[in-house]
């Protein structure tokens, strides 16, 4: 293959991953608000979701400040992201460790974006366009902001609503004799439906 792109090229190829990561977003967002039993946990996912059609706006704008049409080219990172997400809610969940799952869920997908959107301000800056710069940066601080958002949540009360809901859940404890070899196994085996390592450590 002639090497003839540019970092122009990857830049934009940057912004039509970021175009389409968006698109998929606001598809997900609005099953993770549904998902969620805490209001603050479903707002903050509704209250992004709403920044996020705005971030698409964004987007379009930036490509019409280069002259480009807007357009998409699927991003397989939040694809496979989503897709965890996903999986966590088919999970068999109690209803607050399923919040705490949503936000570790929901922490991923901003943390990609803040990758994305850190290097899409980067090059733009480095390219000398200014304008698609300020852009860039207003949407990677909202991520920031939803993020933060997100761990003020887990940690301000859902985490510990999580591991209170620990005590209701003992019985196989009391069944077990061997608590070394159950660590052992445990630990080999995280594709049990429970938060194997959290209950585990609860017991020493
Ligand atoms: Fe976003
Ligand atoms: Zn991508
Ligand atoms: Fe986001």
């Amino acid at each position: 293959m002639a090497e003839s792109g540019n970092l122009n090229d990857a830049f934009m190829d940057e912004l039509q991953d970021a175009y389409d990561a968006e698109k998929q977003l606001t598809k997900a967002l609005p099953k993770m608000a549904k998902a969620a039993t805490s209001p603050e946990l479903r707002s903050a996912f509704e209250s992004h979701l709403k920044e996020t059609k705005g971030q698409i706006d964004r987007l379009e704008r930036v490509f019409e400040s280069l002259g480009e049409k807007a357009q998409g080219k699927h991003c397989d990172g939040i694809a496979g992201i989503i897709e965890e997400g996903s999986s966590v809610m088919d999970e068999d969940f109690d209803e607050t460790t399923m919040d705490a799952c949503l936000i570790a869920a929901g922490q991923r997908a901003e943390h990609y974006e803040m990758a994305a959107y850190g290097t899409l301000v980067a090059w733009a800056k480095t390219l000398g366009l200014p304008e698609a710069a300020g852009l860039l940066e207003e949407t990677l601080n909202e991520e920031k902001a939803a993020d933060e958002k997100l761990t003020a949540l887990a940690e301000g009360g859902i985490n510990q609503l999580a591991a209170d809901a620990l005590g209701g859940n003992d019985d196989e404890e009391e069944d077990d004799d061997d608590e070394e070899d159950e660590a052992d196994e445990t630990e080999a085996a995280p594709a049990k439906g429970k938060q194997t390592a959290t209950a585990t450590a609860r017991k020493r």
